[in-house]
């Protein structure tokens, strides 16, 4: 079975697709995660959306909050950034869901926050197509590592590093892309070199560890 960990819409390519929940869409897919990304940060409207948050987040087909995080390439304040991402890392550990991050040049930042409120649930980081030191810097903090369609562009971060960040840690989406699911899997088992039905297993097994569902 496919699953996708992160899309921004349901296109029924993948047994599991976990949507990244748009509050604007009434529809809900089957699973969903929702959080409040650090591009469409607004001040005044950020204690209506995590009280909004909140609510959606405790429905059980809600498996994550996020995708949340860190950007230093975009405008908005980093420090109402932060202060936002603290707030989902809070709200994350008193359900215990698991987080979905974005990062954009802020990792330091983003193990600080994490650790500064006692994490304890389960990271993934998700688009990850960054260095080397950066993978180990992460992996370290025992997190996980969703790989999209970085993966097909020969020479990228993500298509060197898949191999070193552990088959036990590994996840595959397509964010926002157009690029199938199916397409990813069949570029991350090449670069990995197994098989694709051992690769498919793999990830089942942890979505089922990591989500604590049975799928
Ligand atoms: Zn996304």
């Amino acid at each position: 079975m496919f699953i996708n960990i992160h899309t921004h819409r349901q296109i029924y390519d993948a047994k599991i697709e976990l949507v990244n929940h748009n509050p604007e869409s009434t529809e809900k897919s089957n699973f969903y995660s929702y959080g409040l990304h650090p591009w469409h940060l607004q001040k005044e409207d950020v204690l209506w959306q995590l009280d909004n948050l909140r609510r959606v987040s405790g429905e059980k087909k809600c498996l994550a909050i996020g995708e949340c995080g860190l950007d230093k390439v975009c405008p908005v304040d980093f420090e109402l950034q932060t202060e936002v991402f603290e707030e989902q890392i809070r709200l994350a550990n008193a359900i215990q869901k698991p987080l979905i991050i974005h990062c954009v040049k802020a990792f330091n930042e983003l193990i600080n926050c994490l650790n500064m409120n006692d994490n304890n649930v389960p990271v993934i980081i998700h688009g990850f197509n960054n260095n080397e030191n950066i993978a180990k810097t992460l992996s370290d903090q025992g997190y996980s590592f969703s790989f999209g369609k970085a993966l097909l562009s020969y020479d990228s971060n993500a298509s060197k590093v898949i191999r070193k960040t552990g088959r036990k840690r590994l996840f595959l989406e397509t964010d926002d892309s157009d690029v199938s699911i199916k397409y990813v899997y069949k570029k991350a088992s090449e670069l990995l070199g197994i098989d694709e039905e051992i690769l498919k297993e793999q990830i089942k097994a942890n979505f089922e560890n990591l989500f604590q569902v049975r799928v």
